[in-house]
């Protein structure tokens, strides 16, 4: 086991529908630690840089415009296997797939407004981190 640091988004449906709470409750009943965290309105070319591995698939241009559609908070979760762990309360990418008791499941609106990003790989946390935060933003 090691500690590990992620990156989540709570999404533009989380911050409308005042969710942002109920989603770090899960978030922590699950383990993890929030060592950062702050609410942002993203600018178009924040959003389009943010997912631009995602830039070839028919959804980009609805997805950049979704995430920008209102705020969102951005954090840095830590605990053992924080990556993984983050994935696992998540829930599948479409709610309607997501296992019972995850944020996904319980939460998400569909597969576009699903209340939450999540890093899926720690060296794509590690970037995803740098994106949005400076090293003296995260405090463990
Ligand atoms: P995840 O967020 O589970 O890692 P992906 O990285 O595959 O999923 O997709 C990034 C985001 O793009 C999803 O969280 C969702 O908001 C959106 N998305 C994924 N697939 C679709 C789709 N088929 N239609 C609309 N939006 C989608
Ligand atoms: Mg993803």
């Amino acid at each position: 086991m090691t500690t590990e640091r992620t990156f989540s988004i709570m999404k533009p449906d989380a911050t409308r529908r005042n969710l942002t709470g109920a989603v770090v409750k899960m978030l922590e009943e699950a383990g993890l630690r929030v060592v950062a965290s702050k609410r942002i309105h993203m600018s178009r070319a924040q959003a389009e840089g943010f997912y631009a591995v995602h830039k070839e698939r028919p959804f980009f241009g609805e997805l950049v415009s979704f995430m920008i559609s209102g705020p969102v908070v951005v954090q840095v979760l830590e605990g053992e296997n924080a990556m993984a762990k983050n994935r696992e309360v998540m829930g599948a990418t479409n709610p309607a797939n997501a296992e019972p008791g995850t944020i996904r499941k319980e939460l998400a609106e569909s597969i576009e407004a699903n209340t939450v990003h999540g890093s899926d790989s720690l060296e794509n946390a590690a970037t995803e981190i740098a994106f949005f935060f400076q090293p003296e933003e995260i405090v463990g």
